[in-house]
């Protein structure tokens, strides 16, 4: 599981990373609703030459999978991405025309979001520019730079291409999550292929054993078809589909093992080859284990088909990867709030029944990332807890990571911008999140990774998956109100993570800001709020203020026209917090569908029209993008005259267009179409 980021706000006071550079430059571009960012990887060069170089091969392995998620998002997208990368490059058009303007920014885009959809919002991009200028433009480039098809000409691509980038009823959503829908016929994703999605949830009961007590994570690395009739997974695996791109992963996973830090690493990594050859989810859970054990190595790494978010049913796992190594120093804060991970359990306001009797094994620590990839780049998350399996989680506990060199860039990268002082109340508010803004926003990605998603159990015979589509957001509430229930808490300033009574409040305020108002800017006008965890905080905030109502703890006021949050009594707001938290525990623990099905398409979905057109205006006045993504920094290795490398360097320059191109030509491992 993972968290995504919320800070949208300028902290002038930050904690400053271990050695980070001051004069770092990380804007790198910006168009559409994106800004692109780069990040520094902090104490890198006093890693040993071992450690640098373990992370070499793992930030190779990790860029090996690109094109897989990029097929998994759409199965046009590579043909689509290799069409426009001919023409970025190859095509003779007219380069000052608003066409091609807008055919850049289209390209950047789909870098953005590995694929044709909003990777937030998943809906289809509108392109600007025409299909004349596309066409003349793809018959501008020499055809041996096109990704033809076996006998397919250049008209027939065309004819293909054309309906798919510009009529908008054709694959109109990455993902749908919209009830009552048939939601795997109505997303564009490449997890299923002429399945409905009866029979997808038919195929995967027909396999569950209930008196299973550890059972496999099933249809998680696999595309689920019908053929001849017959309903069938074919499985990513070296001798399968992907093979290609996973033969070239698992190459540079045995160059890294062959240099882990320790036998326990090197057997993490052969047991993950041994998934890949195989594909048997057995293994895949053994690795799980193993890797969730491996508390001693200083260099850790995620690489695999991972998260669920992108399957309307949430079986399907995406590629993603990152490579990191711990930050020393920040992690005492993160082993603070583990090593007490079983007082904060018992003292959670869930009634007893719903609790771990015995927290096992929550670890965290605080990280700095060397590699982005897969559905990991160039958005990222800024948290992660893993693994996902339950059961794993219940007998070997997980492993929860606050990715530091990440958020100081966010955070670095918005100051000054004037967006606190636009949507915040007074200067009290904006003093409060200058002041705190920063350690408690950390603070509560800590708490929501290593005890929220690590709290709580469910009664014996639920079935994980029981809440379907409703499960990733209720998961991700689950995980922010535990966190923001204890950030408040006076155990947080007896454990000396926070100074005073009043640090909380910088995060109260800017959360429900967010879910109640400036979350929306992420939204384009009429649609609903799909993404979970966007979902998730909308319910919260909602809820919050509902209850909030009658006593006025939480209101909206007007001044000039404009709408404001304002809280009248924030520890009103924490009680709330811990009630929501009970009820949402409840529905997880019981499985309860009905009461999550009601509270999220009650709270979570719909948006004010008029309060939305708002704050989109008043957004829109600061010029800023709403999304963030980035660019990975360049590892280059130095080699002594025998071949051994003895150094690797690292920069940041490359630029957003430089590395993707880069990437599309060294990383190129899978055909056109899978
Ligand atoms: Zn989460």
């Amino acid at each position: 599981m993972l968290s995504a980021l919320f800070c949208f706000s300028a902290c002038s006071t930050s904690k400053k990373a271990e050695q980070a550079d001051s004069d770092f430059n990380y804007a790198v571009d910006q168009f559409a609703d994106i800004q692109i960012l780069r990040y520094q990887v902090p104490g890198f060069d006093k890693l040993s030459l071992k450690q640098k170089e373990l992370i070499y091969y793992l930030n190779e392995a990790a860029l090996q999978g690109r094109d897989i998620i990029y097929d998994q998002n759409c199965k046009h997208n590579l043909c689509i991405r290799r069409t426009m990368e001919a023409i970025y490059q190859y095509g003779q058009v007219d380069k000052t025309s608003k066409d091609w303007k807008e055919f850049e920014t289209y390209l950047k885009r789909v870098w953005v979001s590995n694929g044709i959809h909003h990777h937030y919002a998943t809906d289809k991009f509108v392109p600007g520019f025409s299909k004349d200028f596309f066409t003349k433009a793809v018959l501008s480039v020499n055809q041996d730079s096109l990704p033809l098809s076996d006998g397919e000409t250049v008209q027939e691509l065309l004819d293909k291409l054309a309906p798919i980038i510009f009529d908008p009823k054709i694959d109109a959503k990455r993902l749908n999550q919209t009830d009552g829908q048939d939601l795997i016929l109505t997303s564009a994703n490449n997890y299923y292929q002429g399945v409905t999605q009866k029979e997808a949830e038919d195929f995967y009961n027909a396999l569950k054993d209930p008196k299973d007590n550890t059972p496999i994570s099933y249809g998680l690395n696999s595309r689920l078809v019908k053929e001849n009739g017959k309903v069938t997974e074919k499985v990513w695996k070296a001798d399968a589909l992907y093979g290609q791109a996973i033969t070239k992963i698992i190459y540079w996973l045995e160059k890294a093992s062959q240099v882990a830090e320790n036998e326990k690493q090197a057997e993490i990594i052969q047991k993950l080859i041994e998934y890949y050859k195989t594909g048997d989810l057995k293994t895949f859970d053994d690795y799980s284990i193993l890797w969730v054990e491996d508390l001693n190595s200083r260099v850790d790494f995620v690489n695999g088909f991972i998260e669920t978010y992108g399957d309307p049913i949430g079986l399907k796992a995406s590629w993603e990867s990152i490579v990191n190594f711990k930050n020393e120093e920040a992690t005492k804060r993160t082993e603070t709030i583990s090593n007490n991970a079983q007082w904060f359990e018992d003292h959670s306001p869930v009634a007893k029944e719903f609790k771990k009797e015995k927290v096992k094994g929550v670890t965290a620590k605080v990280i700095n990332v060397s590699i982005l990839a897969g559905d990991c780049y160039p958005t990222t998350p800024i948290g992660i807890n893993l693994p996902n399996a339950n059961w794993i989680r219940r007998d070997h506990g997980s492993k929860s990571v606050t990715i530091e060199n990440i958020t100081e860039a966010y955070d670095k990268a918005t100051q000054g911008t004037g967006f606190n002082e636009e949507f915040m109340w007074s200067d009290v508010e904006v003093g409060l999140v200058e002041k705190y803004g920063f350690l408690t926003d950390n603070l509560h990605t800590d708490l929501h990774e290593c005890l929220g998603h690590g709290s709580g159990k469910l009664l014996p015979g639920v079935d994980p998956d029981g809440l379907k589509s409703y499960g990733s957001t209720i998961e991700e509430a689950r995980a922010d109100l535990f966190g923001l229930y204890y950030l408040a808490d006076q155990r947080m300033i007896d454990l000396k993570l926070v100074p005073n009574k009043e640090a909380y409040k910088a995060e109260y305020y800017k959360y429900l800001m967010n879910g109640l108002m400036t979350q929306l800017t992420r939204i384009s006008p009429g649609n609903n709020i799909e993404e979970s965890h966007m979902r998730n905080r909308a319910l919260i905030a909602r809820w919050v203020y509902e209850k909030a109502t009658p006593s006025k703890a939480v209101e909206f006021r007007k001044k000039d026209g404009k709408t404001y949050v304002v809280i009248n009594d924030y520890q009103k707001v924490r009680t709330l917090f811990g009630e929501l938290l009970a009820e949402i525990q409840r529905i997880r623990s019981t499985g309860d569908y009905k009461a999550a099905q009601k509270l999220i398409e009650t709270y979570a979905v719909k948006v004010d029209p008029i309060l939305h057109k708002e704050i989109l205006e008043r957004y829109k006045a600061l010029n800023l993008a709403p999304y963030k993504g980035f660019v990975n920094p360049v590892y280059t290795p130095e080699f002594d005259k025998n071949g051994k490398i003895k150094d690797v360097k690292v920069s940041y320059t490359e630029g957003y267009a430089e590395q993707h191109l880069r990437y599309s030509k060294q990383y190129k491992t899978l055909p056109t179409y899978n």
